[in-house]
């Protein structure tokens, strides 16, 4: 039996990489020794989020999850079976969101709502006048109900059913949203899930944004209590990892798979397995496996930084504002507020988290560098019209250009999985759904 086991390797301990692990470790015919490669010190999932320290005691307190990684009902439907499975819990944090324009160092909210309209009555940015407000409220409802009727009812053309995919920018312009709205709300709200330009946001298949602002209207969101180091410790009870080891080449030779890597001391090896499963960015998937290297370089990537801070100066006034209106029940949790601060090519959001600290994501404004306690940079995966294209390729979605010698999922035993494997948003789900591909194929059963 120990024998005909089959090996296999995975790169890379993010969500998908230990999920794909752990769903091929714990397959009840027990086929699979699964050995995984991590380029850092430590596991990925967690490894960015922080835990902070009391300024006065030194004690450390509160976990931070970098990003967030908040998910909601409609889209999340595995994350959500994979968390309940493990008995993961996760609870709906009401945030406020400040919409403010960046024009002089002082963010000065234009809009502001709560999530699920949770706070009734809205609230009224300083400065605006009861009569501006009420005629900015009415022209947003029109707009927004407008917008959301379309997301039902006018489906985005894709290549699959025009030839051509139609991109935000052309959706937009097709059911005639009107541009304020367009550039006053709807790109600082998608911007700030999507965690990039405004530009690169536009330039998304259409069908994407739809897709999910049509999956979670009026649904819940979350975020997992106490942290998702608890996600990555179910994830990884008895995992065989090599850490430090950065994978430089995946190769097939013969009927194997070589897996070539570097440790921290700079030692190379190699090692033969039946399958080996690349949980990583198209960027290094690209440098790695050479016969991706072309198609992965048309997959559009950013860089995207997250920074805990405690400079409040930027959203003093703003955060006042919001805190003298607001108002909660003894037996919850005040609310969060999110201060979404847009110049004209991009968002950034400051989340006043209840610990007292500031977590400005995508910063496009300087933060004073004293008051820096930590900053986290990450590779986010972007879609564009060509990418969606190469992506459903690869996975067997695609109906044009089927003689195409282009390599698809499973070829030569080499696996992609990731929040960027699948026709979606690069999300959490998207980790799911490709380790479930996976599963699938090599005919294992997922847990959940
Ligand atoms: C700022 C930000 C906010 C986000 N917010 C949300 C959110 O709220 N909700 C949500 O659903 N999604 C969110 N996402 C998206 C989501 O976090 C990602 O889609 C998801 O984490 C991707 O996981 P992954 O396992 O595919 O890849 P990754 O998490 O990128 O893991 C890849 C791993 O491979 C390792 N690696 C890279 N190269 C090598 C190598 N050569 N050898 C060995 N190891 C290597 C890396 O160290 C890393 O551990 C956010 C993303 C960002 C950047």
């Amino acid at each position: 039996m120990a024998d005909s086991r089959q090996q296999v390797a995975v790169v890379g301990t993010g969500m998908a990489g230990l999920v794909t692990a752990y769903i091929l470790r714990n397959d009840p015919r027990g086929r699979f020794d699964v050995q995984v490669f991590e380029k850092q010190d430590k596991l990925s999932l967690d490894s960015a989020s922080h835990t902070l320290t009391d300024t006065k005691s030194g004690e450390k307190s509160e976990r931070l999850d970098l990003p967030m990684r908040a998910f909601a009902d409609g889209y999340y439907l595995s994350l959500r079976r994979m968390y309940d499975h493990f008995g993961i819990t996760y609870g709906s944090p009401r945030f406020i969101y400040a919409l403010s324009k960046l024009a002089n160092t002082q963010a000065s909210p234009y809009f502001i709502h709560s999530s699920n309209n949770h706070q009734v009555p809205l609230l009224r940015p300083n400065g605006l006048s009861w009569i501006s407000w009420l005629i900015e409220v009415c022209y947003l409802a029109v707009c927004y109900y407008w917008f959301t009727a379309c997301c039902f009812f006018v489906t985005p053309e894709t290549v699959e059913s025009a030839g051509a995919e139609e991109t935000l920018r052309q959706y937009v312009d097709r059911i005639r949203l009107p541009q304020y709205y367009v550039k006053h709300y709807m790109l600082p709200l998608m911007s700030s899930v999507t965690t990039c330009s405004h530009e690169a946001l536009l330039d998304f298949p259409a069908v994407d944004l739809v897709d999910y602002e049509r999956r979670t209207f009026r649904q819940k969101h979350y975020t997992v209590l106490g942290g998702v180091h608890r996600v990555q410790t179910k994830l990884s009870e008895g995992l065989t990892h090599t850490l430090g080891a950065k994978v430089t080449s995946v190769e097939n030779v013969g009927t194997k798979v070589q897996v070539s890597w570097t440790d921290t001391d700079g030692q190379s090896s190699t090692r033969l397995f039946d399958h080996v499963i690349l949980g990583v960015t198209p960027d290094v998937v690209g440098a790695i496996f050479q016969p991706l290297r072309s198609a992965m370089a048309a997959i559009p990537t950013t860089t995207v930084q997250s920074v805990v801070h405690r400079d409040f100066s930027r959203i003093i006034n703003a955060s006042k504002s919001i805190w003298t209106q607001m108002s909660w029940g003894s037996n919850q949790s005040p609310p969060q507020p999110i201060h979404m601060c847009s110049n004209d090519g991009a968002t950034e959001s400051i989340h006043e988290h209840p610990s007292s600290a500031l977590i400005t994501t995508y910063p496009i404004a300087p933060i004073d560098p004293e008051k820096v306690v930590y900053t986290a940079t990450f590779t986010r995966v972007l879609r564009s019209a060509a990418s969606r294209q190469i992506v459903n390729h690869i996975f067997g979605k695609s109906i044009a250009d089927e003689k195409s010698h282009l390599w698809r999922n499973g070829d030569g035993n080499v696996w992609l999985v990731g929040g960027w494997c699948w026709d979606g948003m690069v999300m959490l789900e998207g980790c799911l759904a490709s380790a479930t591909r996976v599963a699938n194929a090599l005919d294992v059963e997922v847990p959940w």
